[in-house]
């Protein structure tokens, strides 16, 4: 198989906590603990867990908008952890960010068509203000909306149209990556549907990655070509969305599954009620991070963190039972 567009490795972010009258450091949350996998070209990897989980943070450590403790990320064969501020310049365009919430991501004091310049101007992407005005109409165009939506403000628009305004700008540097960060989940369901189509056409046009990060797995079934299960800033399963939708192997991503409506009012599935809350990922359980919740959970899970083994079919699982 080719070399992943992105491999990242054993990544960790860990964020100091501070208290007292020095504000020495108290703690530390662990936020994303260990966590390895890669991204070929062309695919989508949904990151899923629960809110807190460390999948946002793992995609920001990614384009390092937050430094990572350790570990190590390699985008297009090319060292991201240690790369200098214009190397990182250049990677970045190669590797965008469409956040969650488009109300608070486009400027409100900018038209649309600024907002989408900026990105020709930063990067010295077109010769004149017209040739600039024309990529702008027509990245408007590709998402769905309208060349004269340029003079608009945000505030005149939907969600479902800012977040498309958002991909669009996104999109203005011909990126090979977009970290698709909840993308959907501010948005209502029937707009919902309508920015994830846009998503999967989009990239079998222009051939684009994505690491759709979501905490909903009903989210991610349709777009992902595999899924990652994320827990207390681990990750506990990957396999083919496929695969994993029918057949999960670890006892949260079952849990997980559980919850998820079926359409088909002939199939039945038992639910699984999870015990207790997240724990506080400043003070994470030893051994397996889900054992407090696991319904399954024996007394070697205590001692001892399992590790990711694959179990054939590239379906890995991170459970002494698996
Ligand atoms: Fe549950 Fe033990 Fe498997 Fe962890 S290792 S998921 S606690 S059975």
């Amino acid at each position: 198989m080719s070399e992943p567009l992105l491999r990242v490795t054993n990544l960790k972010k860990h964020f100091p906590v501070l208290g007292g009258l020095l504000s020495r450091e108290v703690g530390r949350v662990h936020a994303v603990d260990g966590v390895s996998f890669s991204v070929h070209r062309g695919e989508t990897l949904g990151l899923v867990g629960e809110s807190g989980c460390g999948k946002s943070t793992t995609g920001r450590c990614i384009l390092r908008l937050i430094e990572p403790t350790s570990g190590e990320v390699v985008f297009d064969g090319q060292d991201v952890t240690n790369a200098g501020r214009k190397e990182l310049r250049a990677i970045r365009r190669n590797m965008q960010l469409v956040f969650q919430d488009p109300f608070a991501s486009l400027n409100p004091r900018m038209t649309i068509g600024a907002i989408l310049g900026e990105a020709f101007i930063i990067h010295k992407l077109a010769a004149s203000a017209a040739e600039r005005d024309d990529r702008v109409a027509s990245l408007l165009v590709k998402v769905g909306l309208k060349a004269e939506h340029m003079r608009r403000y945000p505030h005149e628009f939907s969600g479902g149209q800012r977040q498309r305004v958002a991909i669009a700008r996104a999109l203005a540097v011909e990126p090979k990556l977009i970290v698709c960060d909840e993308p959907v989940s501010a948005l209502d369901v029937s707009i919902q549907a309508q920015v994830l189509n846009l998503l999967e056409d989009l990239q079998s046009e222009l051939n684009l990655t994505y690491l759709f990060v979501a905490h909903d797995l009903s989210v991610v079934e349709h777009i992902s070509d595999r899924v990652a299960v994320m827990y207390l800033g681990r990750i506990v399963e990957i396999a083919r969305a496929s695969d994993l939708y029918r057949h999960p192997q670890h006892p949260y991503t079952q849990a997980l599954l559980s919850a998820v409506p079926v359409p088909d009012p002939k199939v039945k599935r038992q639910r699984i009620r999870l015990q207790g809350d997240v724990p506080s990922p400043m003070n994470p359980p030893q051994g397996c991070h889900f054992h407090t919740r696991c319904p399954k959970a024996e007394p070697r899970c205590r001692e001892t963190a399992p590790e990711l083994k694959e179990g054939g079919g590239g379906h890995v699982v991170a459970c002494h039972l698996a």
